[in-house]
């Protein structure tokens, strides 16, 4: 039987629902408006995309959005400057600086200036911290979302034997490590992992996030596996996964789409950590 799509569309706004009901209802009990600063340097046209949606999901959700445009040529003591100078800002509450940064600048200095509390984005050391300890309180937003869609599909976590292609600091290691916290007996494949085809066939969760279009086969995918595709691959066909998926969904039980699944719930998670940082901001005053 053909697998479930696991529709990430539904599933991120259903999402920026629940946010924007608990927007209401913080401003109604405590006169607070969650604010997200993002600060965006250079004229990236896919960065200048991401920033847009994340104000317009800000608007739809009743978090107030502060963006700051900075030329190419700014210097990377200005733009620390105004990092300091939000991390104090009361009516801001979450802050990510859009990357990657124009060349002549250092993103790891930037990163680290942010205070891990306002760190929506997930990105700061403490924060990957955080999710090794089993503390996720601002996890990174494409592997938290890659851990609703599992959630939300109805795949048994406990003890499931889940596999995660790819390693990167962004997405690779925290989702293994949030499936950890879920229970799951996590093996973690990379560039010099071998063979690969039969780790994929034992495992019961496989999220992909390597950026090789269609790597992982349909015959790589064990029968009733629930799978989660991050990778977004543009070809001169179309914008394709890491997973075979037309072959992969006759062998799964549930499968994310590309486009459709994993992508439309990062901006979401975006939203729930604008939240959060929000909360931690009330319940430390
Ligand atoms: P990186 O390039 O940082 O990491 C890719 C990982 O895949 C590395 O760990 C690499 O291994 C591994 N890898 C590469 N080739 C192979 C292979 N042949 N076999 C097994 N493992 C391999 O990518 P990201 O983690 O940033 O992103 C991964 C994908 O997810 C991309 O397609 C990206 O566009 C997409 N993405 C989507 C997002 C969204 O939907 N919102 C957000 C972020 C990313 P090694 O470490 O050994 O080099």
């Amino acid at each position: 039987m053909a697998a479930t799509i696991i529709d990430g569309k539904q599933a991120a706004s259903d999402i920026r629902a629940e946010v924007a009901q608990e927007v209401r209802e913080m401003q109604a009990e405590h006169s607070v408006t969650p604010g997200l600063a993002v600060v965006l340097v250079g004229e990236d046209p896919g960065s200048q995309i991401y920033v847009r949606n994340k104000e317009k999901a800000c608007a739809e959700v009743g978090i107030k959005s502060f963006k700051y445009e900075l030329p190419t040529d700014t210097t990377q003591e200005q733009l620390m400057d105004l990092v300091d100078e939000l991390n104090c800002r009361e009516d801001v509450h979450g802050l990510l600086v859009q990357m990657p940064l124009p060349k002549h600048l250092d993103p790891t200095p930037v990163l680290l200036a942010i205070d891990p509390n306002m760190d929506v984005d997930g990105f700061h050391p403490v924060n990957l911290g955080r999710v090794v300890v089993g503390n996720a309180v601002l996890p990174s937003c494409t592997p938290a979302g890659c851990i609703e869609l599992i959630k939300r599909s109805g795949a048994e976590m406990e003890g499931a034997n889940a596999l995660v292609v790819g390693r990167s600091n962004t997405v690779g290691k925290p989702v293994a490590m949030l499936l950890l916290s879920e229970n799951c007996t996590v093996t973690i494949a990379h560039s010099r992992t071998r063979g690969l085809p039969d780790i994929c066939r034992r495992a019961d969760i496989l999220v992909a996030a390597v950026g090789v279009d269609r790597m992982v086969k349909g015959d790589w995918i064990k029968e009733g596996a629930t799978v989660i595709d991050v990778g977004m691959n543009r070809t001169g066909e179309g914008l394709f996964g890491d997973v075979d998926f037309e072959a992969a969904r006759e062998r799964a039980r549930a499968i994310t789409p590309v486009p459709g699944g994993v992508g439309p719930m990062t901006v979401a998670m975006l939203m729930k950590n604008s939240l959060t940082a929000a909360k931690m901001t009330l319940s430390s005053n």
